[in-house]
């Protein structure tokens, strides 16, 4: 298997990152993850954007124009037999020798690099009738508006869930009234009350590429979608519930601790069917 690093592309089994590289020391650095099929990369200005604007609010030098990200992802892809997959893409702040918090000079080279993957193995039952969800606090920082590799809270999160016999975590902070849902350790969550849709406003949770999607779509498809925080409580009177990333894309959520929800709903499976279409325009696209 071939890997893109800092310009070329190498074998993965021997490029080595050093040692001292921020991504490592500090988790100093950001990730996208884009699905590919067919040769196609869902989105890839999407979350081309995201990432060059969190690295320019975090003063991380880019190190490449997206038509050579998209060229040698393409052919990353291409050399590693990639029909159904994903192409992860990471940018850190570089190899700091002296490992001090401050950043290094201004002309310390970013380290960026691509692996493009087979897609992980999702069991596709969790399409069909629902993936199982354990509610999980939010442990992270301040800036989870940002795709960054600091996602250790994350991981405690899914790997619960996980132990658990669920799918993804659903998880929560907590204000004066309760607590609230801000996203999955992967995902952002969407619920479904009568005929509105509910999904977490963007307060410290990621501007998924997938959420904004499907809330554009519904819209343009006369569903009423309203961005505002839910607090678990409410979940008690909720009759939908489905979760979206780039990977699970529209996924019925059936249980939340323990608690049963239509899955598939008639709003989700609309959600769907949305969301299929428009993968199915972006790949007409290119
Ligand atoms: N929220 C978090 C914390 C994520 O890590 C992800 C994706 O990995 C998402 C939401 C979904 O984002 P996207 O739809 O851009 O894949």
């Amino acid at each position: 298997m071939k890997a893109f690093l800092n310009g070329a592309i190498v074998e993965k089994a021997d490029k080595m990152i050093p040692l001292e590289d921020r991504g490592l020391t500090f988790g100093d650095g950001l990730f996208e993850v884009l699905r590919v099929k067919d040769g196609h990369i869902f989105f890839f200005e999407d979350h081309l954007s995201r990432m060059r604007n969190s690295a320019e609010f975090f003063g991380i030098p880019f190190p490449y124009s997206r038509d050579e990200i998209k060229d040698r992802a393409r052919e990353l892809i291409a050399l590693n037999g990639i029909n159904d997959g994903e192409l992860y893409i990471e940018l850190t702040r570089g190899v700091d020798q002296n490992r001090e918090h401050k950043y290094p000079p201004k002309d310390t080279p970013p380290t960026f690099f691509m692996l493009a993957i087979p897609l992980r193995d999702i069991d596709p039952m969790n399409w069909k009738s629902g993936a199982i969800v354990f509610s999980f606090p939010d442990l992270r920082h301040g800036l989870c508006e940002h795709k960054t590799i600091n996602l250790l809270p994350n991981v405690l999160a899914k790997n619960y869930a996980y132990q658990h016999g669920g799918y993804e975590a659903l998880m929560y902070r907590e204000d004066l009234k309760g607590k609230y849902v801000t996203e999955g350790g992967s995902s952002n969550y969407f619920f479904v009350s009568g005929n509105i849709v509910i999904t977490p406003e963007i307060d410290n949770l990621l501007p998924g590429i997938t959420r904004s999607k499907v809330i554009e779509r519904l819209k343009k498809n006369g569903v009423q979608v309203i961005e505002r925080r839910i607090y678990h409580e409410e979940l008690k009177k909720v009759d939908e519930v489905f979760l979206v990333s780039t990977v699970s894309m529209v996924m019925p959520v059936r249980m939340i601790d323990g608690k049963n929800f239509k899955a598939p709903g008639q709003v989700t499976k609309k959600a769907m069917l949305l969301y299929q279409k428009l993968m199915e325009e972006d790949k007409g696209q290119h």
